[in-house]
């Protein structure tokens, strides 16, 4: 009896060894940083440490733009299409927000030699910064974790160029019109050439495109934690060129 008693205990002892033995292996999602990992033990799920993990793969907006020279130097980095796929498919973690003109020349994701799921996107004629596209900057930066905030203005803009002109018979192009009437009045006061204006009011337009961004109270507090940078620039249509906007 006591031999049978024995045995049973040694074959439970086995069977649950062997049963710990057998555990998978946990595996670690490809995107995670070696900074969050002994954190996630403690906090699972836990929003505020996503967020903080979304942050440890901080790019800086130098770093965002350098992608500018490759295009300029006309060569683009390698792209592996059916592996971005992949990974993408299980979510996307833009680091960048870019909003600039619908214009066709102005692409960001080419002219900044940028891959699938790298930069989120917002166009619109003149880069006008209207609610709906106010609603999509919050969504990326507050749900996406992104980092960066491009405002891309570009040289020769067409909808800088018709709003210097005056309205049209079109209600919706003049909404866009009057959205850039205020650069337009700034630079028609500062008195110099037609190139000139056409400059100065694109260059403004881009600063009142980024304080109408910062009504928002979730970018205005993104941007004061330090989560998010906000910056200006112009794209030249003529050399590829992206020159800052202070
Ligand atoms: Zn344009």
């Amino acid at each position: 009896m006591k031999r049978n008693l024995l045995l049973l205990v040694s074959a439970l002892f086995l069977f649950s060894s062997s049963s710990f033995y057998a555990q998978p292996p946990i595996k670690k999602p490809l995107t995670q940083s070696v900074k969050s990992e002994s954190k996630e033990a403690k906090h699972d799920k836990d929003e505020h440490h996503d967020a903080e993990e979304e942050h440890s793969h901080a790019i800086s907006i130098d770093e965002v733009l350098k992608g500018n020279d490759n295009f300029r130097a006309n060569v683009r980095k390698n792209q592996d299409f059916d592996k971005q796929r992949e990974e993408l498919s299980k979510g996307q973690k833009p680091h960048t927000i870019v909003v600039a003109c619908s214009d066709s020349r102005v692409c960001p994701e080419i002219v900044l030699d940028n891959g699938l799921g790298e930069i989120f996107v917002v166009r619109t004629a003149g880069n006008v910064v209207d609610s709906v596209a106010l609603g999509s900057i919050e969504y990326a930066a507050e749900h996406l974790h992104s980092q960066n905030l491009v405002i891309m203005g570009h040289t020769s803009c067409g909808a800088v160029t018709a709003a210097l002109s005056g309205e049209t018979e079109s209600p919706y192009i003049n909404s866009i019109i009057r959205n850039i009437q205020p650069a337009v009045k700034f630079a028609k006061n500062k008195k110099a050439d037609k190139n000139k204006t056409l400059n100065l009011a694109i260059e403004e337009n881009v600063r009142n495109q980024i304080k109408m961004i910062k009504k928002s109270k979730i970018i205005a507090e993104l941007t004061k934690e330090g989560h998010l940078n906000i910056v200006g620039c112009v794209y030249h249509l003529d050399t590829g060129e992206i020159t800052y906007v202070k």
